[in-house]
């Protein structure tokens, strides 16, 4: 089996422990990952807070930087078919969506080497006797910790603007699926940026997690995950007041109103909670359908669900295992204590019989407050229910803790734009879920978190504000 090392300070570097890499199509070990200590950890903050402290990447003109994040980005492409079937393989993805996400990752690196050379500060008007300014200056060590159901494209969208504003950087890679984030290092190694600006670390979330939310050498820290380990993190982070930009879960609702156009909203469903077996933060989990429609509209998600092919990663199946054995059977409890609650399950509510961790397209039928209606679930699962009213529906929608995203589906603009701006979501889609992209921002409200990523709003969650005031004599 290939070992795969950690990146830190310039060099791979093996441990005294490691972890197996399991395939969840197969349940099947296939690789070992070393297993980061403290020490580690240790070191990649030191090697990073040199590198920050020195001024390689803050002396330099800014359009250095942006070479280096070019250079980055053709290094990512030339690996992607490589490193796609990897991530495929730890992570159960599709090979198409895995290959999506190192070109996504070449997108970020480029988008933001765009940006390196225009984060211009402001004069500010003081009268005659005043020169004030001010500027954006890097935050110094950026910690960034990175769950695994899109590791290598949410590891180049805090990566690749942390860098262009002059940042260094430790990442952590989560446990579960390292491998990704290993050959996109790889390709990164070669971009040529001073040694220290790039660390990448795979270990225990509760020690070297927590032991990098701590170091005394963090001035940021970047976390997508879980809203548990958000909150624990920020309890971590009030010790030393350090800033944080949490982009953490979602229940986020799409609004079909009666002159929703259906095949579109099919083809939003399709993407929006199967897309890569529901496992997103942003995933369309609960469908809200006005009743003049919801028979429609009900039977027609139902067909798309039971249509689609199920089957491993590496043959291109439109539904895939989901990452682990845990992960399937904290599924497979929500769906039961849904089915307790009086939820209808209309289809699918099981393991598929194969050998990997797979859960069936389910759709269930529930009401707003069920706790199927109201919690993450993190896999393809869509609660679908009916409403009469506007009112009712955007109630409905706005209902839980979270507010990451929203969608509203129907032909009229006017009542899709007012009831897009009635919703409580960092980000709302007409008539096509994940309308926007890189270059759109994206961040939650609520337990969802706070701060933005993607886009040009993204560079300011990395820098920090500095003014500085002159008096002028004018007695000369
Ligand atoms: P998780 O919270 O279990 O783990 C995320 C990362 O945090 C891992 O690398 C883990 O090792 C690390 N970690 C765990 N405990 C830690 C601690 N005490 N200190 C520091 N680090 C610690 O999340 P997950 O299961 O990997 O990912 C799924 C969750 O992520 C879902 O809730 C999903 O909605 C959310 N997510 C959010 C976004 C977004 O952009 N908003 C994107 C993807 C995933």
């Amino acid at each position: 089996m290939q070992h795969y090392l950690n990146f830190i300070d310039g060099q791979w570097r093996d441990s005294s422990s490691q972890l197996d890499v399991i395939n969840p199509a197969t349940a099947q070990a296939f690789a070992t990952m070393a297993q980061a200590s403290i020490e580690d950890a240790d070191a990649a903050m030191t090697a990073a807070h040199r590198c920050a402290k020195s001024g390689v990447l803050t002396d330099v003109r800014p359009a250095q930087r942006t070479t280096w994040l070019l250079k980055a980005a053709d290094a990512i492409r030339e690996i992607a078919a490589e490193g796609a079937l990897i991530l495929c393989r730890e992570n159960g993805k599709n090979l198409a969506t895995a290959r999506e996400e190192f070109d996504e990752a070449a997108r970020y690196f480029e988008y933001y080497a765009g940006m390196a050379d225009k984060i211009e500060g402001i004069s500010v008007p003081l009268g005659k006797d005043y020169i004030d300014f001010t500027s954006y200056i890097p935050m110094g060590v950026s910690v960034q910790i990175v769950p695994w159901n899109f590791p290598v494209s949410i590891c180049a969208r805090s990566l690749a603007p942390a860098l262009a504003a002059g940042n260094a950087v430790v990442v952590k890679s989560p446990e579960i699926s390292p491998l990704g984030m290993i050959l996109l290092f790889k390709a990164l190694e070669k971009a040529g940026f001073p040694q220290g600006a790039i660390n990448l670390l795979c270990g225990k979330g509760s020690e070297v997690g927590s032991c990098l939310v701590k170091h005394k050498y963090t001035n940021q820290i970047v976390f997508t995950g879980s809203v548990a380990t958000g909150q624990r993190i920020l309890k971590d982070a009030a010790e030393r007041a350090t800033p944080s930009v949490m982009e953490l879960g979602g229940k986020s609702a799409a609004i079909a109103f009666a002159d929703v156009d259906l095949e579109q909203l099919l083809r939003s469903v399709k993407v929006g909670i199967f897309y890569n077996s529901g496992q997103v933060c942003s995933a369309m989990s609960r469908l809200l359908v006005h009743r003049s429609r919801y028979d429609e509209v009900k039977n027609a998600v139902v067909g798309l669900a039971e249509s689609l092919t199920v089957g491993i990663g590496e043959n291109n199946a439109e539904l895939t295992p989901v990452i682990s054995h845990d992960q399937q059977q904290q599924i497979l409890a929500m769906i039961a204590k849904a089915r307790q609650e009086g939820a209808n399950i209309l289809t699918g509510g099981h393991a598929a019989d194969l050998s990997g961790y797979f859960v069936l397209p389910t759709i269930i039928e529930a009401s707003p407050e069920m706790s199927i209606a109201q919690q993450e679930v993190f896999g393809p699962v869509l609660v679908i229910m009916p409403f009469e009213t506007e009112d009712e529906a955007v109630a409905i929608a706005n209902g839980t803790d979270f507010g990451l995203v929203a969608g509203v589906f129907g032909e009229s603009l006017n009542q899709t734009l007012r009831v897009a701006n009635r919703l409580i979501a960092g980000q709302v889609f007409i008539n096509e879920w994940f309308a926007g992209g890189i270059e759109t921002p994206f961040g939650g409200v609520g337990l969802s978190g706070f701060g933005r990523e993607k886009g040009q709003e993204a560079i300011f969650s990395y820098v920090q504000t500095r003014n500085i005031g002159i008096r002028l004599q004018h007695n000369v």
